[in-house]
């Protein structure tokens, strides 16, 4: 089972997604889930086009992208449709703003014929606080501020204003260990809202000893999570993306603690 990163105007890597689909099948490989990141398609240069400040002037345009991406992505029979990037976020209100952009997309995607709605992949910056002015007032003249949590983690605030019924959770356990949270608490205290993981470390899973898969797996198997995928970035080591898919695959097989 796949899920896609690389989509763009009904093509997958360049590729034209109904003969990547092929390609895909013909390896023994099933698209189930994609990434996509809103874009203004009147916008030619693919890093530009990126819609990050939301507004109600650019609803339109993002209902617009999810419309045609859903419907490309139910074609491919796609049953997950993600977004992997936080648009910005540095108060309550645009928080509000997005959560219910969030909320409005999942009511286009499911129109399109993928019933399970928006998802929302967590990358580290969604463990950041924004802070009101009572907020910060109350701590003003502590001289151990600093080390004070102020405020509200923009992974929390998003939990809180999306609707369980459009919006759910892929969390990325190991971007949840780099935003200095434990992903274990989380899968557990938003069991009804934290439906699929992203398993990952920091490159080959199990290699940095940071993350502890043994309890997050068993939280997971819990709660009954839908399925997980393992993701590979980063590599400084100049490894290949088949020898990372190898060895980590030759991990889990042998772990205990995956069923
Ligand atoms: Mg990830």
């Amino acid at each position: 089972k796949l899920e896609l990163a690389g989509y763009g105007k009904g093509a997958i890597g360049g590729v034209p997604m109904m003969d990547f689909k092929k390609m895909a099948e013909d390896a023994g490989l099933k698209i189930i889930s994609s990434h996509v990141n809103p874009v203004d398609t009147s916008i030619s240069d693919p890093f530009k086009a990126m819609i990050f400040k939301y507004s109600k002037e650019v609803t339109p345009k993002i209902m617009e992208y999810w419309k045609a991406t859903a419907a490309d992505h139910a074609k491919l029979g796609c049953k997950y449709l993600i977004q992997p990037m936080m648009p910005t976020i540095t108060t309550h209100d645009e928080a509000k703003l997005v959560c219910d952009i969030f909320n409005q997309a999942s009511d286009v995607i499911k129109a399109e014929g993928i019933a399970t709605g928006f998802g929302y992949h967590n990358h580290n910056m969604e463990f950041n606080r924004v802070a009101t002015k009572e907020q910060q007032e109350k701590v003003k003249g502590n001289p151990f501020a600093a080390f004070m949590k102020v405020g509200d983690q923009i992974y929390d605030l998003m939990l809180k204003d999306t609707d369980p019924s459009k919006v759910y959770f892929e969390m990325d356990v190991y971007w949840a260990v780099m935003g200095q949270q434990d992903p274990v608490e989380y899968i557990k205290k938003y069991a009804d809202r934290i439906k699929v993981l992203h398993i990952k470390d920091r490159y080959v899973l199990g290699d940095s000893g940071m993350m502890n898969f043994p309890n997050i797996f068993k939280k997971a198997y819990e709660i009954g999570i839908l399925g997980y995928y393992v993701e590979l970035e980063g590599d400084k080591k100049g490894r290949t993306q088949f020898e990372g898919v190898e060895k980590s695959a030759a991990y889990l097989q042998a772990a205990p603690f995956v069923k």
